[in-house]
């Protein structure tokens, strides 16, 4: 007889979860549980940004779908909150089982939660899941991948390297065990924003996805990928994403047969290409077993940005008015104020605003990073970091980073002023 837990982290989903499916395969009895870490860091008195209102909603949004999913399998989602650690041991009193399944996540903190759970004893049946590609279908050791994207790229291209299909949602999940005294809801929502532009879960990922391509969107990509107002000019799959709520590979999936009954053109190409850089960013952690997201790669003598006190002391004054949108700067604060106001901003705004704080304001990437991870409901500790990094110079890609010349921008990518009113009237 054999009880487990499936602890659910950036996966909430059924349709190509291969973890979860190993679960359900492999268990007598079930527990699913997702524990709410940001609601155990917003008590923590550290300086680190809180996530954002939208964040958190959206992460909701993603758990009630992912609940009504599993309910209708005679399961269940049980959302738990405080320390990881006590969770389990908790959990561990009452079920007398040990054994945790969860997708495994390569990154530092991530990485620690299974180390001090399996030094406590856990047994950790962990799959890694969230990239389009497998690691091991790379044509090369990951500890060789190039450290420059193009170069990575070709390889993955000349050696016609393939994603694995996708696979089905379970169609049974084995019972829950006994147990009592956890909630089983959450609270309800407080508010609910009717303008919002997205709604998390898995059934909205999938929507969203079918829509996308439904309407031929994905054939003027290349073109429009670069627009800053709407929801069209680009695909919109990365809060999604972000969350697990669809998989890369099911959106790969969805793009090949695109081609297959179309036929494939720069916007379906683009669209591959800008998941292969989602896939670049997550082996490069691999690679730098995981430095990338930790200061020893930074010789820099700043506050350390996972540590207390770091917004306070670092450029207090020139972060408030970058992150509050005052930077007198009506294009850089258009941006901040949209990603403020949807946690969410186009790659163009992005880079040209962590160009701003980087090299006009003299910021550290790290702060930057930390208020994008706070606000974006598409935060993703890879492509966040990552991109970060490669603009400011940081990372592997040695390149002296990205300037971005900011009159120059604005000027090519919103000459007549539209998008600075729209966000600043
Ligand atoms: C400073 C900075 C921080 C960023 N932080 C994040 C983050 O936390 N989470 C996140 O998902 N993306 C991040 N990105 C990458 C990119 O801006 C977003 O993925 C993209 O804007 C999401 O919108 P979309 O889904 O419409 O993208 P599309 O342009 O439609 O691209 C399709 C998908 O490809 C992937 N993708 C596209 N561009 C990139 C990129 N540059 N790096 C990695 N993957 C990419 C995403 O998964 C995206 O959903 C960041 C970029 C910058 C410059």
């Amino acid at each position: 007889m054999i009880i487990a837990i499936y602890w659910f982290r950036n996966d909430l989903r059924l349709l190509d979860n291969p973890s979860f499916n190993q679960a359900c395969r492999n268990t007598n009895f079930l527990l699913p549980i997702f524990i709410n870490q940001n609601k155990a860091h917003d008590e923590t008195p550290i300086s680190q940004p809180k996530s954002s209102k939208l964040r958190k909603d959206f992460l909701e949004e993603s758990l009630r779908d992912l609940r009504t999913q599993l309910k209708k399998l005679n399961s269940n989602l049980f959302e738990l909150e405080g320390d990881f650690l006590q969770v389990f041991q908790d959990l561990q009193l009452q079920l007398d089982t040990r054994i945790i399944y969860c997708e495994e996540i390569q990154a530092e903190e991530e990485l620690e939660q299974l180390d001090r759970l399996r030094d406590a004893g856990f047994e950790i049946r962990s799959l890694w899941q969230s990239s389009m590609i497998e690691p091991n279908s790379l044509p090369f050791d990951i500890a060789d991948m190039p450290g420059v994207f193009t170069q990575f790229r070709l390889q993955v291209e000349k050696q016609k390297i393939k994603f694995t299909p996708p696979i089905e949602s379970p169609t049974a999940i084995p019972p829950l065990p006994l147990i009592t005294g956890i909630k089983n809801e959450s609270s309800p929502l407080q508010v609910v924003i009717k303008d919002k532009l997205f709604y998390g879960g898995e059934s909205k990922a999938l929507y969203h996805i079918g829509q996308y391509f439904d309407r031929r969107l994905a054939d003027t990509y290349k073109k429009t990928r670069n627009g800053l107002i709407g929801m069209d000019y680009s695909s919109k799959f990365s809060p999604w994403l972000a969350l697990g709520c669809c998989s890369a590979r099911t959106i790969a999936n969805k793009l090949t047969e695109y081609e297959y009954e179309f036929g494939s053109n720069d916007g379906t190409y683009w669209i591959w290409f800008e998941l292969l850089w989602r896939d670049y960013f997550r082996f490069l952690s691999f690679k730098t077993e995981n430095q990338i997201h930790n200061k020893k790669n930074d010789s820099e003598e700043v506050s350390d940005a996972r540590t207390n006190n770091y917004l306070t002391e670092f450029n207090g004054i020139k972060f408030k008015r970058w992150s509050t949108s005052y930077t007198g700067d009506s294009f850089i604060d258009a941006g901040m104020r949209e990603l403020i106001s949807t946690g969410y901003l186009s790659n163009r705004m992005r880079q040209v605003v962590a160009s701003y704080w980087i090299y006009n304001l003299s910021g550290d990437w790290r702060v930057g990073a930390a208020w994008f991870k706070a606000q974006l409901i598409d935060y993703d500790v890879y492509s966040n970091q990552g991109n970060w990094q490669y603009i400011s110079g940081k990372g592997l890609d040695h390149q002296g980073g990205r300037q971005f010349n900011i009159a120059k921008q604005t000027q090519d990518h919103d000459p007549n002023g539209i998008y600075q009113k729209l966000w600043l009237t």
